[in-house]
């Protein structure tokens, strides 16, 4: 029988990753099916134990159920344990299911695949939600000189800088105790993007050389990357590759082969081109 995969979400039809799976499993010449599953909110635990059940292979989670995926996983790899989310759930020769999160390793590599080095740079991000929790260890991996964290709450960049701490130099400001600091590197891993939103930056931030990444894409700029236009960074990347980057990880998780990246960022931007 072919190996079945799906994404579980709720939304869920706007979701990517089945064209995304399809094409990785025609590069690489595996047989597998990859569905998309809308599940109830209040039914992911019953859904995941169902796919199991029935033969099912491996799974991606999408919002809003990255935490319950967390708890459901018997076994968790040590960067989803880090960021106490789960994007892969994978079901091992043991039985044992698996849970990984491989959203901030997509990222990283997807800087790697743009000619973007981590080591050394004084590396800014914006946000202290689920997604920048998911970044912080595979980013700190890459032994930047420090990072920054800056959110509107506060707190929440307090909490995450404490918690990711061990790892390397992270601190924690406010968006106005960013006046007067300069970096190499700008991630907006805020949600402000989807509402045409941009959280209160000082200007000057850019050292020269400079690079910024928004995890939102788009088929149009995002207000942060014309901002970063504006400012004149040198480098200038929204999310799709990381998106692809991480069902690139999920894949190998799975499959324990690498798929190709580069052509399938370029169809999908296409894609997104075609539908302005
Ligand atoms: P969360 O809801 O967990 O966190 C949202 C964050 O954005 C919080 O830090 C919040 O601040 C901040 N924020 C929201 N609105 C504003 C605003 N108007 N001004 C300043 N700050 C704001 O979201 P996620 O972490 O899950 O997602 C963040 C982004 O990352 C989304 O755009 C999402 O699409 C993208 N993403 C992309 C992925 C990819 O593969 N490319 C993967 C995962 C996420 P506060 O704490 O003050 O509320």
């Amino acid at each position: 029988m072919t190996d079945q995969y799906a994404v579980f979400g709720n939304p869920i039809n706007h979701s990517k990753s089945p064209a995304i799976h399809r094409q990785f499993a025609e590069q690489t010449g595996q047989d597998l099916h990859y569905a998309k599953q809308l599940v109830a909110t209040d039914e992911f635990v019953k859904a995941a134990h169902e796919f199991f059940k029935q033969g099912g292979k491996g799974l991606n989670i999408t919002v809003p159920f990255k935490i319950e995926a967390f708890n459901f996983a018997q076994q968790l790899t040590p960067r989803a344990l880090r960021a106490g989310a789960v994007n892969t759930l994978a079901i091992q020769a043991d039985g044992i299911i698996l849970g990984d999160n491989t959203d901030g390793i997509g990222m990283v590599h997807d800087m790697h695949n743009l000619g973007w080095e981590l080591e050394g740079k004084r590396i800014l991000i914006l946000g202290a939600g689920g997604a920048v929790r998911g970044i912080l260890q595979p980013v700190l991996a890459e032994h930047p000189a420090q990072v920054i964290i800056a959110n509107r709450t506060f707190a929440k960049a307090e909490e995450l800088a404490a918690h990711f701490q061990d790892l390397g130099d992270v601190q924690a400001k406010s968006f106005e105790q960013l006046d007067g600091e300069q970096f190499d590197i700008i991630i907006n891993g805020t949600s402000a993007s989807l509402s045409g939103d941009l959280p209160p930056l000082p200007e000057n931030l850019l050292n020269t050389n400079a690079a910024c990444y928004d995890l939102m894409y788009g088929a149009e700029p995002t207000v942060f990357m014309q901002w970063a236009q504006q400012q004149g960074a040198a480098k200038i990347a929204d999310g799709l590759g990381m998106l692809i980057g991480q069902a690139a990880e999920a894949f190998y998780l799975w499959r324990q082969i690498r798929p190709e990246v580069v052509p399938v960022i370029m169809a999908l931007r296409r894609q997104l081109n075609e539908k302005k």
